[in-house]
C-alpha cells in the first residue's frame, strides 16, 4: 500500500500502549514521519523490545513503563516528560470477554479501569503538558467498532468504547476554542499478532465478512491517526472515524 507521506517534523506524539500491537505500528509511523514519541507502556518486555528495535530512532524516543490505571505512576511519568506535547493518542486498551451473566466485578474493573479510567488520567494529566503556543493540539482517542454497535460477550469492552466516543465529542465541543481537535477512530478486525496464530480458514472466514473482503491491518489505523494529527484535519472535530471495511454495513 502507497502511504501518503506526512511531516511531524517539530511535533511530539505521546502514544500509550505504544510498544505492542497496533500502538507500536503508530509509533512507528509517527517517527518515520519525523516527530518526537513518547511511548507509554504497561509491559516492560514489549518496551525493551521496541526500544531495541527501533534504535535508530534513539534521538526522538522516550520511553517509560506506565500503568494509565495508576494516577501516580501517570505522575512521576508526566514529571518525567522530556519535550511539551503537541498530539496524544490513547491506545491503551484490554479485553477480558466473558457473557455478561458469567462476567466477574473482576472482569468489569479491569476493563473500566483501563479503558476508560485510564483514558481520563492521561488526558487529564497531559492536559498542562501541551505545547500552548500549537494552534494543532490534537487528542485521538482509540474506540472501537465493538462501541457503535456491541458485541456478544463484551459488555464491558463495548461499554468502554461507547464511552470513549462520549468522552471524545464532549472534549471536542470544551478544548476546541484552546486549539484542540478531538477525534476517535473505531478499528474493526485488526490484524495482530494474536490474529497471526488462528488458523487460515477462521480469518479467511472472518474477511469473507467483511465488504472489502480483508481484514484491517495496523497500517490502516495508523494512517488514520496520521490524517488525523495532522493539519490538513485541522476542521474535524469530535468525529468518529471508522476504519472497519465497512463490516457493520
Ligand atoms: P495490544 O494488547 O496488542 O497492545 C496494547 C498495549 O497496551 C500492550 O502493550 C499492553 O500491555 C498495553 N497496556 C495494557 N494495559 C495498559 C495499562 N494499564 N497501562 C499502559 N499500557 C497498557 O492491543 P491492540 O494493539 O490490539 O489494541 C490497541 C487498541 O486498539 C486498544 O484500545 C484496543 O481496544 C483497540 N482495538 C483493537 C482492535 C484489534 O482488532 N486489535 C479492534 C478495535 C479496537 P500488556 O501487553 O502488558 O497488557
Amino acid at each position: 500500500m502507497q502511504n501518503v507521506t506526512y511531516n511531524f517534523s517539530n511535533k511530539v506524539v505521546v502514544v500509550t500502549g505504544g510498544a505492542a500491537g497496533i500502538g507500536f505500528k503508530l509509533t512507528t509511523s509517527f517517527l518515520e514521519a519525523g516527530a518526537k514519541v513518547v511511548v507509554w507502556d504497561y509491559s516492560q518486555q514489549a518496551l525493551d523490545t521496541a526500544q531495541k528495535e527501533l534504535g535508530k530512532y534513539a534521538s526522538q524516543l522516550h520511553f517509560a513503563q506506565v500503568d494509565v490505571t495508576k494516577r501516580d505512576s501517570l505522575a512521576t511519568a508526566i514529571t518525567a516528560l522530556p519535550w511539551s506535547v503537541d498530539v496524544v493518542i490513547n491506545n491503551a486498551g484490554i479485553t477480558k470477554d466473558k457473557s455478561f451473566v458469567k462476567m466477574t466485578d473482576v472482569d468489569w474493573d479491569a476493563v473500566i479501569n483501563t479503558n476508560l479510567t485510564g483514558l481520563y488520567n492521561v488526558t487529564k494529566g497531559l492536559l498542562e503538558k501541551f505545547n500552548s503556543s500549537s494552534a494543532h493540539k490534537r487528542v485521538i482517542n482509540i474506540s472501537s467498532v465493538v462501541g457503535l454497535y456491541g458485541n456478544f460477550g463484551q459488555a464491558n469492552y463495548a461499554a468502554t468504547k461507547a464511552g470513549v466516543i462520549g468522552f471524545t465529542k464532549t472534549l471536542a465541543k470544551e478544548l476546541g476554542r484552546k486549539g484542540f481537535t478531538v477525534n476517535a477512530v473505531a478499528p474493526g478486525f485488526i490484524k495482530t499478532s494474536m490474529t497471526n496464530a488462528m488458523p487460515k480458514e477462521v480469518l479467511d472466514g472472518m474477511a469473507a465478512k467483511v465488504p472489502v473482503q480483508r481484514l484491517g491491518e495496523v497500517d490502516d489505523i495508523a494512517n488514520a491517526c496520521l490524517y488525523l494529527a495532522s493539519e490538513q484535519a485541522s476542521y474535524i472535530n469530535g468525529t468518529v472515524l471508522s476504519v472497519d471495511g465497512g463490516i457493520v454495513l
